[in-house]
């Protein structure tokens, strides 16, 4: 196991932000943990990446406990945090030989690594830009150079791709898989149901400082939702009639949005029968169902 908690509890204050939390992680595979903001998400990567410590139950990373070892863990592991933490007044560059030698990695092969990790996130041309001159894409994927320049065995990706365009989403998701193929462990939090759906082998979903679930995304969906969903878009009053008429149908209301579950895609043919100019999209049941559903709310755009 790459990282093992057990009964992990973080308090700041009177807050509860993680409770009784139990997970693993196994070597080479990509874990997502999931729920809505406030979860406690970012705080349980925290004390992953040894920035925080745990109030009680036991955390290890390598086999080494977070309290003991931290030294020895960061060193092995890399980190994308959720907020654009680099260094305005240096280079692209510049940025990543300061951290490589934070590391310790003697200057020539501090020079290497960066050179690789630059060409490797298709920075090389950028390495002389003052970081304020970085589009949001570029500083995004400098981070996650950066991340890479100490060679860990795993890396820690706090909404890797929150903001940005689908272009640079599709060319971060590559990258991870390709990091993936390469046997690094990968553990990230996203909004992104899709995202998660696209990366994760494990899908952790959180909720309230707490574990909801745990499965891959087919297991978790098919777990939780029958195979099919109508989203039908009904103001209040129509959701009202529709769901007077055909009681009988699972379903979940959020937002001016109806969700209706069938075992058939023929399941739904009396509500658009009945309501045949309904606005509504007839689809396989996702993650984000099972997410509305775990949780009770819609993702954060
Ligand atoms: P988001 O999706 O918004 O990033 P999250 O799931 O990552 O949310 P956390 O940031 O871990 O959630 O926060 C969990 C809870 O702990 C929240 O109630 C938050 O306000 C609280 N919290 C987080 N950091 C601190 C802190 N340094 N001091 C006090 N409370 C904190």
């Amino acid at each position: 196991m790459v990282i093992e908690a057990k009964s992990l509890h973080k308090r700041y204050g009177g807050i509860v932000a993680v409770k009784s939390l139990d997970f693993g992680v196994e070597k080479g595979r990509c874990y997502g943990l999931v729920g809505p903001n406030g979860a406690g998400k970012t705080t349980t990567m925290k004390m992953i990446y040894c920035i925080v410590l745990p109030t009680s139950g036991s955390l290890r990373v390598f086999g080494l406990d977070v309290l003991s070892h931290p030294r020895q863990i960061k060193a092995r592991l890399g980190v994308v945090p959720q907020e654009n933490n680099l260094d305005p007044d240096l280079t692209t560059w510049q940025n990543l030989m300061v951290y490589a030698r934070y590391f310790g990695l003697p200057r020539p092969l501090a020079r290497r690594r960066c050179q690789e990790q630059l060409d490797f996130m298709d920075l090389s041309d950028r390495a002389g830009t003052p970081v304020p001159d970085l589009s949001g894409g570029m500083k995004r994927r400098l981070i996650m150079s950066r991340a890479l320049v100490n060679d860990p065995e795993l890396i820690i990706l706090d909404e890797p791709t929150t903001g940005l365009d689908p272009q640079v989403r599709h060319l971060i998701w590559d990258k991870l898989l390709e990091l993936k193929d390469r046997g690094i462990t990968l553990l990230l939090t996203t909004h992104y149901m899709d995202e998660a759906q696209k990366l994760c082998d494990e899908i952790i979903i959180m909720d309230q400082a707490r574990r909801v679930d745990v499965g891959s995304p087919t297991e978790l969906i098919r777990r939780h939702l029958p195979p099919y969903v109508l989203e039908a878009r009904a103001g209040r009053r129509l959701a009202a009639d529709i769901l007077g008429r055909f009681p009988e149908i699972s379903h979940q209301e959020s937002g001016q949005s109806l969700y209706f579950y069938g075992s058939a895609a023929t399941d739904f043919d009396g509500i658009l029968a009945a309501w045949p100019r309904v606005e509504h999209v007839l689809r396989p049941a996702s993650l984000e169902d099972v997410f509305l559903k775990l949780t009770g709310r819609e993702i954060r755009a």
